[in-house]
């Protein structure tokens, strides 16, 4: 698509946007793959701009057009390594919302605005103390997102001795990408670098070996359990990400169990709401 008329379509593209005034805060990106996990999730690859600079953890706020009037706009967390080529996204479909219901119909060759710069401060460069030792990433579905691009980079991987990711989904068909976070651990962890602890949980699947919601699991000790390492507000660095009420009722948990919240580099507890 881009190797055909790449140079005519992106200088046809640059001047649409100059002519709507788009210019200046967004690019126009191509989509390069699109993958369907279940009927209401989904993800997508596109164009990268070398312009677009991120840290592991930041999201990018992406525009769909909509003729005579201005973009549709929301933030995704970006799940590729900062390193990468190409933006891949992680999305779920919203019942009704004016943005997901039309994205999911996206395809191969469909563009969208990127805004130009990155946002947010889940990044790990927020934990200066306790010094880093113990990763714990707590996600509920698509607050997975971020925590992909942070387990993509080698630093992380040399910087902690230890990393959890324990991922919440309601079905085992929402468990997405983890052929991917299997395979993480194969390709980072290296002799010296952190061990690795993937805990999926399925919520409402009896049946599965945790099934219980991150407080519960926090109080009942489980998740320590599973993970084969403790929280400890001398050696854990924990970041939230997902359901706002999962963030709140885990945060309570975790400050019960004396962890506090990092602010200005200090503290064990780092949060992102998703919606
Ligand atoms: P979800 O309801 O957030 O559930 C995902 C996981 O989080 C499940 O394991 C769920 O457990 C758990 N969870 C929910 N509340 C929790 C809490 N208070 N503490 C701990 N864990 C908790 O499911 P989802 O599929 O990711 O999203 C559901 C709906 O949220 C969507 O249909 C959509 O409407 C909305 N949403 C909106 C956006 C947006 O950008 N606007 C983004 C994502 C989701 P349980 O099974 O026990 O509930």
């Amino acid at each position: 698509m881009i190797d055909e008329t790449g140079n005519a379509v992106a200088s046809a593209v640059s001047k649409n946007l100059e002519v709507d005034g788009l210019d200046a805060k967004y690019s126009r990106e191509t989509v390069l793959s699109v993958r369907r996990w279940s009927d209401s999730l989904f993800s997508f690859v596109m164009t990268r701009p070398a312009h677009f600079r991120f840290t592991a953890g930041q999201f990018a706020r992406i525009g769909l057009e909509v003729t005579g009037s201005a973009p549709i706009v929301r933030a995704y967390s970006v799940v590729s390594s900062p390193f990468a080529e190409t933006l891949e996204f992680f999305s779920i479909v919203v019942p009704d919302g004016a943005f997901t219901s039309r994205l999911k119909d996206l395809k191969v060759g469909d563009h969208l605005l990127l805004e130009r710069i990155p946002y947010g401060y889940l990044t790990l460069a927020r934990y200066q103390e306790p010094v880093p030792q113990d990763l714990w990433l707590l996600a509920t579905g698509t607050g997975l997102a971020p925590f992909l691009s942070i387990l993509q980079d080698f630093a992380v991987w040399q910087n902690y001795q230890h990393i959890v990711l324990a991922y919440s989904v309601r079905t085992i068909e929402e468990l997405a990408y983890v052929h991917e976070i299997n395979a993480l651990a194969a390709t980072f962890a290296e002799d010296g670098g952190a061990t690795f602890q993937f805990i999926p949980i399925v919520t409402r699947d009896s049946s599965f070996a945790l099934h219980e919601r991150l407080p519960v699991l926090i109080q009942s000790g489980l998740l320590e359990q599973s993970a084969g390492i403790q929280l400890d507000v001398a050696r854990s660095h924990v970041m939230l990400c997902g359901n706002p009420q999962m963030v709140d009722d885990t945060r309570s948990a975790l400050k019960a169990r004396g962890l506090i919240m990092n602010r200005r580099g200090v503290g064990n507890i780092a949060v992102e709401n998703y919606w």
